[in-house]
């Protein structure tokens, strides 16, 4: 019994000390008393006690002296580290280390101080950009036809393309000095996603230039005389840019493009000049068809060193005029249905300055951390505005017409299958703007975020897909068929672009978001491996020994965190000072996921090693934890930023459930899938020590979530705030934005008629027979007669399809058909 109670007090003392981080003189000190009252009760021989004692304090001070550990253990385990590390090269060096991090850091540090994110202000618009956004936002929304732009035009009308320009709208991140807008990532984000409420063309147009482009890789890397060059063109439209880095053979492998730059002495306005001859093959360029400035991305090499350095440069980039010697633009590529300019271009042998490259000479072989940079704030703006723009019109549009829409004499919206479906909108739709806005503030505040990044980029497009293929499945058949009046089609046939792009979404989830966040934002990891990099080995094994054992105590604590909080529900965890109190236990449960995934990520680097890069699975699902932790964040700032709307916390509790109930799935599936059995059954008692607690959020909580999408509300507006509703009575959501107050109106006066017939107080056999009866015995008013009138003729008109002539619909329609079938 006493061994028994011993070894208790052991475990959990170890609990303890792993729990609190102690220092090592603390565990020493521990182990020795536990030692002495071993012996003093008998439970260890006084005549081992002794030995023992001494073997600990031998051990102890070999530990504890940093130059005898350093000697003893981390000399051999840093060679071992070095073996063992998979090689890297510079590109990917370059990508690991591009960017910043920021609460993704804190969701690997086990202990996220929540405190300091509820502190980080709102992002806001300035005066003048509310007014952008107000006003020239909405114009040049007004002025789209999109139906017109797909089926007639195949491009933006001249007249959009001048508002665009004459506006400023392809130089809203260029600095005013420069003659650009200046705005803010976070207005250039609602611009955006404005835009994309109303045209996928319109909203590609504007966002190419303003994201990973000619005008951003100036912005930071240009010489002075190109910044004075391009940027007031850019900024006035005078240049259209586009940038080419994919080739046919270098698609998501990016960094091994073959198009090559050869450092020569040609000519150039007549006189000998230092430059490149490059030849080059791209495809899939947005905007090329029609730019006037070609930013290239081409390795640049130097056979004959004449600039005596390496021969192999690196990636450079290069802005070339589209009128310069032997540039080559392609035709288009028709990306599914979205009639933006897309397409190849090429040049053989085209002699550029040294001038033409970005930054000038100093920068050949920069291009890709310059590529890299830019691309953790451009890849946070762009496609996560544009994915909730299209995200805001599916929950507007389909929420209405599933009011609206009546089957079984019931407004379909009311039918428990599609409750599901409009619950899942409402709900990633609430997520995906918080996680937008709160990215796009960060980057306000200077981040470069490159892992946070890559999770808005992957889950907001995602996300995305998914409300629209749940608004698709509602509107059944007034979402297949094409013309005017659908206001849906459009934006379901673009969405594997931008899947597609800024990164392939399977890759950023098998490969980018774990395998560089693991690196990126482990307050260890990546100082263990500069330190593999440091020449000096007395300097590198001191920065290695401090790396290791910071690693070694973080991991334990985050073993006995995670536990202890498994065991607890986590009811002991601290919360932030200021939060709902309906929001406390997420908080809670979310510090416990945060340790539990440090921990897991520790052990799954352990046991992996550089086999975890090859594991795709398992490093999927290990992103998907740390990204469903920072949508959560998102959703829980959000609903402080909004003042804590009661009205809208279903749509915030059903995020948060169903995020909690994937991230333990995400657990499960690592886990589940470990090389070691052994490992697997401890992590399983580790982590769940109590079993899987969370649960999908319940039906009433999803009926909830639904109802709030169906009729017009405070909810409903917040929830697709911003966004454009088009004045003119025909238009498909204005239509539905008349309908919808109507038919609930008439609703009312329905369930008065449908009452009376059953008191027998009215008769008749058909509606309009049964109305005229009503109004006879004063059932019922001329005017509410009116009410129903007018709520029939606008549903009339809400699910109304177009039909063409036969010969348009064969001819007009096979490449929509073609492209429907892709996307599907
Ligand atoms: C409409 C459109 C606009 C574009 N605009 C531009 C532009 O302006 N400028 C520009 O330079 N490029 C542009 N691109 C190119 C775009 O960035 C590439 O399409 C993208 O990088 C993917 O390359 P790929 O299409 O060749 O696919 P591939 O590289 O062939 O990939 C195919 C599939 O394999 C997956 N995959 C690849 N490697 C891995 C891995 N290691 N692990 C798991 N999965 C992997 C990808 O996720 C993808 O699903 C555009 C593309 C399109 C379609």
């Amino acid at each position: 019994m006493a061994v028994m109670i011993w070894l208790l007090i052991l475990v959990l003392g170890a609990i303890a000390l792993a729990f609190m981080e102690a220092a090592g003189w603390m565990w020493a000190a521990a182990l020795a008393t536990l030692l002495v009252a071993a012996g003093a009760t008998k439970i260890v021989p006084f005549v081992l006690m002794v030995p023992l004692l001494v073997l600990l304090a031998v051990v102890a001070t070999s530990l504890l002296v940093p130059a005898l550990r350093r000697h003893i253990y981390t000399g051999p385990v840093f060679a071992f580290y070095r073996k063992i590390l998979p090689p890297m090269s510079d590109t990917e060096r370059d990508a690991l280390e591009a960017g910043t991090t920021w609460w993704d850091g804190q969701l690997f540090s086990g202990k996220p101080d929540w405190d300091d994110l509820l502190r980080t202000p709102a992002p806001k618009l300035t005066d003048e950009e509310q007014s952008f956004l107000d006003h020239e936002t909405e114009e040049l929304c007004a002025m789209i036809d999109e139906w017109e732009i797909v089926s007639t035009l195949h491009d933006l009308p001249p007249e959009v393309w001048a508002f665009i320009k004459d506006n400023g709208f392809l130089g809203l991140i260029i600095p005013r000095s420069y003659g650009g807008k200046g705005f803010s990532a976070y207005a250039h984000s609602q611009i955006v996603t404005k835009l994309s409420t109303r045209t996928c063309a319109g909203a590609v147009t504007v966002m190419v230039p303003n994201s990973l482009g000619p005008a951003e890789l100036l912005i930071h890397y240009g010489t002075e005389a190109q910044k004075n060059h391009y940027l007031p063109r850019l900024a006035r439209g005078d240049d259209i840019p586009c940038f080419a880095l994919t080739s046919p053979h270098a698609g998501s492998d990016a960094a091994s493009i073959p198009d090559t730059g050869v450092v020569c002495m040609g000519d150039w306005q007549g006189k000998e000049t230092l430059g490149l001859r490059v030849t080059w093959d791209k495809r899939y360029i947005t905007l090329g068809p029609v730019a006037t400035v070609l930013g290239l991305a081409f390795r640049a090499v130097d056979p004959d060193r004449l600039l005596g350095g390496a021969q192999d440069l690196g990636i450079t980039c290069a802005l070339i005029p589209t009128d310069h010697p032997g540039v080559r633009i392609g035709r288009r590529h028709k990306p599914l249905i979205a009639e933006f300019q897309n397409g190849p271009n090429w040049g053989t042998d085209v002699f550029i300055p040294m001038d033409f490259v970005i930054g000038g000479q100093a920068m050949l072989g920069e291009g890709w951390k310059m590529l890299m940079n830019c691309l953790a704030a451009g890849r946070s703006i762009s496609l996560p505005a544009n994915y909730v723009g299209m995200s805001r019109l599916a929950v507007r549009a389909v929420g209405g017409y599933a009011r609206i829409r009546k089957q079984f004499k019931t407004p379909i919206g009311r039918f428990e299958g599609i409750e599901e479906a409009l619950t899942r909108m409402g709900s990633n739709l609430y997520t995906m703007d918080a996680a937008r806005a709160m990215t796009a503030g960060a980057i306000d505040r200077g981040e470069k975020p490159a892992v946070l990044s890559a999770i808005v980029k992957y889950h907001l497009t995602e996300r995305g897909r998914q409300v629209v293929n749940d608004g698709m499945d509602i509107i059944g058949g007034k979402g297949i068929c094409m013309g005017p009046n659908n206001f849906l089609a459009i934006a379901y046939m673009t969405l594997p672009i931008g899947v597609t792009v800024e990164g392939a979404n399977i890759l950023t989830r098998s490969l980018i978001i774990f395998g560089q966040g693991a690196i990126r934002c482990h307050p260890y990891v990546l100082k263990e491996i500069a330190a593999t990099r440091e020449a000096d080995r007395d300097r590198a094994i001191a920065a290695f020994d401090e790396a290791l054992w910071g690693h070694l105590k973080f991991s334990l604590s985050n073993m006995a965190r995670s536990f202890v909080f498994g065991l607890t529900g986590s009811h002991f965890v601290d919360t932030p000072a200021l939060v709902a109190p309906e929001t406390k236990r997420y908080y809670q449960q979310l510090t416990r996921f945060s340790a539990a995934f440090a921990f897991l990520s520790d052990v799954s680097m352990l046991v992996l090693g550089g086999g975890l890069k090859r594991r795709e699975k398992l490093s999927a699902r290990l992103g998907d934890i740390l990204s469903l932790m920072y949508l959560c964040s998102a959703t829980l700032k959000r609903y402080e930023e909004d003042g804590r709307q009661a009205a809208d916390a279903p749509l915030m509790h059903w995020a948060i459930w169903d995020a909690m109930f994937k991230a333990q799935n995400a657990f499960e599936g690592v886990v589940a899938n470990y090389p070691s059995k052994a490992v697997a059954w401890l992590l399983r008692r580790i982590i769940f020590p109590l079993g899987r607690p969370y649960v999908v959020p319940s039906d009433r909580l999803g009926h909830e979530v639904a109802a709030l999408l169906i009729e017009p509300s405070a909810t409903r507006d917040r929830l697709t705030r911003d966004m454009f509703i088009a004045k003119t009575p025909d238009d498909p959501l204005a239509l539905i934005e008349a309908a919808l107050p109507a038919v609930i109106a008439a609703d009312v006066v329905e369930a008065k008629v449908r009452a009376a017939v059953k008191e027998g107080r009215v008769k008749g056999d058909t509606i309009d027979a049964r109305i005229a009866d009503a109004i006879a015995a004063g059932v019922i008013t001329d005017a509410e007669a009116a009410t129903i009138a007018r709520a029939k003729e606008l549903a009339d008109r809400v699910i109304h399809v177009d039909d063409f002539e036969p010969s348009a619909s064969v001819a007009g329609n096979a490449a929509v058909l073609t492209a429907l079938a892709r996307a599907a």
